[in-house]
């Protein structure tokens, strides 16, 4: 009784958990699964940004075109505005945020503007060596993907941006001890069995 009074009153703050990797490394398809088994809302950072791109009249469209196709990261204050957006509208309080933050820029932006105001429960981390995320990338481009960037020239520069700069962003997280590692080398179905038993152990039930 007491507890569900407190809980009225008390406004908990949104639970967030970062979702890294190379590219091609299965953090899409991991989230979508959390998502049907856990009920957090997946918001994929680049997702909103080719989203905002795709906007006839969009400010950004052009500019997160040229950073994209190069395997560059779009300066943080427009990633953060998209990413604080879709949390505001989706009414929702539990959120994976799958690609970011990607690097110092972005961790900077975050902690400045929104870190405060979330639970960072953790960072689920998917390890994946180079040669099998060019497979994957080439594959899904071959199958359709349409993305501008799962070409092998794009894919080489995004690897050297996953390499220089992600991977000190999720090396900071592993000193506070936040970082989840899974083994992304395996089956989509093997990989997710991985990853419930940490959201499990985490607490979070079946939605
Ligand atoms: N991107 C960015 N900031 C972000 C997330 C993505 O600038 O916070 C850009 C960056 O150019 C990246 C591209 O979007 O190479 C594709 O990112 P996405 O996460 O969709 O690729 P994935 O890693 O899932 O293959
Ligand atoms: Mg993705």
């Amino acid at each position: 009784m007491a507890g569900s009074l407190l809980k009225r009153f008390i406004v908990m703050a949104p639970k967030v958990v970062f979702v890294l990797g190379g590219p091609g490394a299965g953090k899409g398809t991991q989230c979508q699964k959390i998502v049907e088994t856990f009920g957090y809302v997946h918001l994929s950072a680049g997702d909103l940004l080719r989203e905002e791109r795709a906007k006839p009249g969009s400010q950004y469209g052009e500019l997160i075109e040229n950073y994209i196709k190069e395997g560059k990261i779009v300066p943080v204050e427009i990633t953060c505005s998209l990413l604080e957006n879709a949390m505001k509208v989706s009414g929702q309080d539990r959120f994976l945020i799958d690609g970011f933050p990607r690097n110092q820029n972005n961790l900077e932006g975050w902690n400045k503007t929104v870190a405060n105001n979330v639970e960072l429960q953790f960072v689920l981390f998917f390890d994946c060596p180079l040669d099998i995320c060019t497979e994957r990338c080439l594959q899904r481009g071959a199958a359709g993907s349409g993305r501008t960037d799962d070409n092998l020239e794009s894919l080489k520069k995004r690897f050297n941006t996953y390499v220089q700069e992600t991977k000190p962003i999720i090396d900071h997280y592993a000193t506070m001890d936040l970082v989840k590692t899974i083994d992304a080398t395996k089956n989509p179905l093997e990989v997710f069995e991985d990853v419930k038993a940490i959201f499990k152990a985490k607490g979070a039930g079946d939605s």
